[in-house]
């Protein structure tokens, strides 16, 4: 499903997201690449904390970096955006009208809704639809292979690609599978570490408060 060279940049968009979460903003990471050539021509990570913008996602940040860089539309279809987490509503909207081309994630808007579910986390405004409903033209490969056991992060390990060919080979490694897995609990924890760092800021909040309440 994924390759060696996918988990590598996986790998990196995964870097990019602790350094976000590191630096005060949500633990997200993306990686702009072009795939005829493999060439990495551009990386962001989440900055809606630091940069003061709700807008500041990184898959954002590269389309809108690649409209005013790639202005041969065959340029944005020859491209590859790899991510630590399914592309928003907003994301994929503008990922998909600017013809860019596929999207590799570590995990799915499912998953990272179910991980909020389970730490108690409130829902977000915004609905986590999949990319393959945002934008149903946009090939979309989540990066966790087939049948991994990820007892941490899903125990059914559904981790089904939108954009698996039928009939297709599978050479999913050992390697690849475990590499997978592993950046798919990597990703998760840093979820937790955002979602603990909240709490604790929201219970510093009401705690400083009280004194003006009573
Ligand atoms: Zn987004």
């Amino acid at each position: 499903m994924i390759s060696e060279t996918d988990l590598t940049h996986l790998g990196r968009c995964v870097a990019l997201a602790r350094a976000a979460l590191d630096a005060g903003d949500s633990p997200f990471g993306s990686v702009l690449v072009r795939t005829s050539t493999g060439a990495v021509l551009r990386e962001d990570r989440n900055r809606i904390t630091t940069g003061r913008d709700v807008t500041l996602h990184p898959e954002l940040s590269l389309v809108v970096w690649a409209q005013r860089r790639l202005t041969d539309p065959a340029d944005r279809a020859d491209t590859t955006v790899y991510t630590s987490g399914e592309h928003c509503p907003m994301c994929a909207a503008a990922h998909a009208n600017a013809g860019m081309g596929r999207i590799v994630y570590v995990a799915s808007s499912a998953r990272l809704g179910e991980w909020r579910e389970e730490m108690g986390a409130t829902p977000g405004p915004v609905a986590l639809l999949p990319v393959s409903v945002v934008a149903p033209g946009v090939r979309c490969v989540e990066g966790l292979t087939d049948g991994i056991g990820d007892a941490d992060a899903d125990a059914d390990g559904k981790g089904t690609a939108s954009a698996s060919t039928p009939g297709t080979p599978t050479e999913t490694g050992g390697s690849i599978s475990s590499g997978s897995a592993a950046l798919i609990r990597e990703v998760k924890e840093l979820h937790r570490l955002k979602h603990e760092r909240q709490q604790q800021q929201q219970q510093q909040t009401q705690a400083g408060l009280k004194p003006v309440e009573t």
